[in-house]
């Protein structure tokens, strides 16, 4: 191996020939990970804005390296997802977030719902809705509580073949929100007729609310035109106050960002839970 590591030398450039390397060291390290149980999941709250209470949860991905420590998945989805290792890790994802909700509802007698991110290449797989309907099966969790998160750059794509795709997914029970939305250049016209529920406003209109008044209006737009075809908005990144207020004030459905809650593992979460319930 090492042999033919030095011929290849010679086709490509050093750069190349070192990421080729680092890429398959990682999805070495990825598969370990899957069998040494080295991921974990953390839950970040979303708050419905007009109660002030926990709606639901999105599940979030970490990855508790040997040596490195936890390492963020911006650092691997993408390298899971060309090596498609993606297909193991969110099954493993799906069921752990299902599981654990399931759990957390029991043990606080709340409907909480849980979204779960998923990566193109799970999008794309035929297999996709067995995969849900087995887990909900599995883990007993009632599909109604399981929101699936895509985002607003998967969904460019041939619309019919999109709008198939969603319903398989629909099909399980569970519903669907695009992530990011904003970001990407999806037309109006198509979001009229894609089977969503919910959308939710990228992180970039929200970050310089109140001082970008372009961003203010952006929002205020994405909001009403989510009322208008009957969806419900979620905004991401909420860090302060002002945000808070100005999604309240303009109606936005919920809210998620670091001035609620940062992502917390499921004990952490399940402490949050009980001491909202003693205020
Ligand atoms: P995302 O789906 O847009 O998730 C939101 C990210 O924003 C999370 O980063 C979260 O920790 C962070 N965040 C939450 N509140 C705030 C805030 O107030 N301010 C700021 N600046 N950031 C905030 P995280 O956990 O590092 O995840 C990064 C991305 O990795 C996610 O972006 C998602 O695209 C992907 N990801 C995470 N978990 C999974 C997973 O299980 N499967 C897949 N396919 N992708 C995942
Ligand atoms: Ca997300
Ligand atoms: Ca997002
Ligand atoms: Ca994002």
């Amino acid at each position: 191996a090492k042999e033919r590591g030095r011929d290849c030398y010679y086709f490509f450039t050093e750069e190349l020939n070192t990421k080729a390397l680092k890429l398959l060291h990682i999805e070495q390290e990825l598969r370990h990970a899957l069998q040494m149980d080295e991921f974990s999941l953390v839950y970040q709250p979303q708050v419905c804005l007009k109660t002030g209470s926990i709606s639901s949860i999105e599940a979030l991905i970490r990855w508790n390296h040997p040596e490195r420590g936890l390492v963020a998945p911006d650092e691997f989805i993408s390298i899971a997802e060309e090596t498609g290792l993606i297909v193991q890790i969110g099954e493993w994802v799906l069921k752990n977030a299902c599981m654990q909700t399931q759990m957390l509802q029991q043990l606080t007698g709340q409907s909480i719902k849980v979204a779960v991110n998923l990566s193109s290449r799970q999008f794309s797989d035929p297999n996709l809705e067995q995969v849900i309907a087995d887990v909900i099966e599995e883990t007993d969790l009632n599909p109604k509580y399981l929101e699936i998160e895509v985002t607003e750059s998967m969904l460019m794509n041939n619309i019919d073949k999109v709008i198939e795709q969603l319903n398989r997914i629909k099909s399980t029970g569970s519903t669907i929100t695009i992530d990011d939305f904003g970001s990407g250049y999806s037309s109006l016209s198509y979001l009229k007729r894609l089977p969503v529920d919910i959308l939710k406003v990228d992180r970039e209109f929200v970050r310089d609310i109140p001082e970008d008044l372009n961003d203010m209006e952006i929002t205020s737009a994405i909001i009403a035109i989510a009322h208008k075809l009957n969806l419900k908005v979620i905004a991401e990144g909420v860090e302060n106050i002002d945000q808070r207020d100005f999604l309240v004030i303009n109606k936005c459905d919920y809210a998620q960002g670091y001035y609620f809650s940062k992502p917390l593992t499921f004990e952490d979460l399940y402490r949050f839970f009980t001491a909202e319930q003693l205020k």
